[in-house]
């Protein structure tokens, strides 16, 4: 028996170095995925379509992430899905609750006047500490420490089209730090103060701000007011390094003390999308036009020859780049 187990021992040890050696995993990257025990469903076909259509070829890691610990059930029921490492962690109380600065008061009459307002969340404290987490915390979180880049996915989300190439090798090879597939307009009534904020931040931070910028596609008059237009975070292709960097450490801390992730509503995607687009240069934003995704209601599916490759399964006219509410047209325009 001693011999057998032994046996059984070295050869799945040496299964796990030929794994590691044979892997075409290179980049030092993750995917990362916040979700609760009761996204199950969703988190699983999220998963499932993305080991399918990529991940079975790379083997990059899945990191997890949760403000209350996972189930067994959860657990066992997405470790099936890839033998891929996986890590499951809870998020630090401080990364995630309501600070005990905010004044509740103050926070609670805006919830209400959001909610008259008919605003999407205006109700909820805990969809503001997901958005403030996505904004300053997660990258800080001890399991993501180790890597570079990420691929954010949520539940519920559609990835329609094969990916033969490596998305976090590319970033490397070109010096990208930022990558989308969906732009949209914010809902102005979340971000109130957010662009006067900003505004301070850059007249006492002028060093931060990147010479060629992409500021085109968040102002359409040089920066006097924001234009709402953001990259759509549910999805997103990013090097942590930046989030982890000076100028975005301080311009997180700025809005923090603002307290307007809980006074106003403001989203990761905006705060992400006005970092990006002030602090690094143009040539560091990638858009993803040939990765075919979708979160409800919107999707990109991608076009002509990247769709025919990836063998997408979308309707290539069904495209949010086509519609008013994209904000496709200044993407284009700052390259113009
Ligand atoms: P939406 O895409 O803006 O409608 O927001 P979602 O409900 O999809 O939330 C965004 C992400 O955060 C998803 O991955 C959710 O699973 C996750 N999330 C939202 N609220 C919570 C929460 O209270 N706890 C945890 N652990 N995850 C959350
Ligand atoms: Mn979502």
């Amino acid at each position: 028996a001693q011999r057998i187990q032994n046996q059984t021992f070295i050869s799945s040890s040496t299964l796990e170095s030929y794994y590691q050696i044979s892997s075409p995993r290179k980049a030092n990257a993750t995917f990362v995925f916040l979700c609760r025990n009761s996204d199950i469903k969703g988190v699983v076909t999220s998963i499932q379509q993305i080991e399918d259509r990529f991940n079975k070829k790379f083997k990059y890691p899945w990191v997890l992430l949760n403000d209350e610990p996972f189930t067994e059930d959860f657990v066992s029921r997405v470790k099936v899905l890839t033998d891929a490492p996986m890590s499951f962690g809870v998020i630090p109380r401080e990364h995630w609750v309501q600070p005990d600065w905010i004044d509740e008061q103050q926070a609670a009459q805006s919830r209400m006047r959001m909610t008259w307002q008919g605003i999407i969340y205006a109700g909820s404290v805990s969809y503001r500490n997901m958005c403030r987490f996505n904004s300053g915390f997660f990258f800080k979180h001890e399991l993501l420490l180790p890597y570079k880049y990420y691929w954010r996915i949520e539940p519920d989300v559609k990835y329609f089209c094969d990916l033969d190439y490596d998305p976090f090798m590319y970033m490397q090879t070109f010096n990208k730090t930022y990558g989308f597939t969906i732009t949209m307009p914010e809902f102005a009534g979340t971000i109130t103060t957010l662009w006067d904020t900003v505004k301070e931040f850059v007249e006492s931070n002028p060093q931060y701000v990147a010479e060629d910028n992409a500021l085109g596609f968040i102002s359409e008059d040089g920066g006097n007011t924001y234009n709402l237009c953001h990259y759509w975070s549910n999805f997103e292709i990013a090097d942590m390094d930046f989030w982890r960097s000076e100028a975005y450490s301080k311009f997180f801390d700025l809005l923090e003390s603002k307290g307007g992730f809980y006074y106003e509503r403001w989203g990761d995607a905006p705060v992400h999308s006005i970092a990006a687009s002030l602090f690094l240069s143009k040539d560091q934003l990638h858009f993803f036009r040939d990765i075919g995704y979708r979160h409800e209601p919107n999707q990109h599916c991608p076009q002509g020859e990247d769709w025919s490759k990836g063998r997408c399964a979308c309707d290539p006219k069904e495209n949010f780049d086509f519609t008013g509410d994209s904000c496709t047209r200044q993407w284009d325009r700052i390259f113009l």
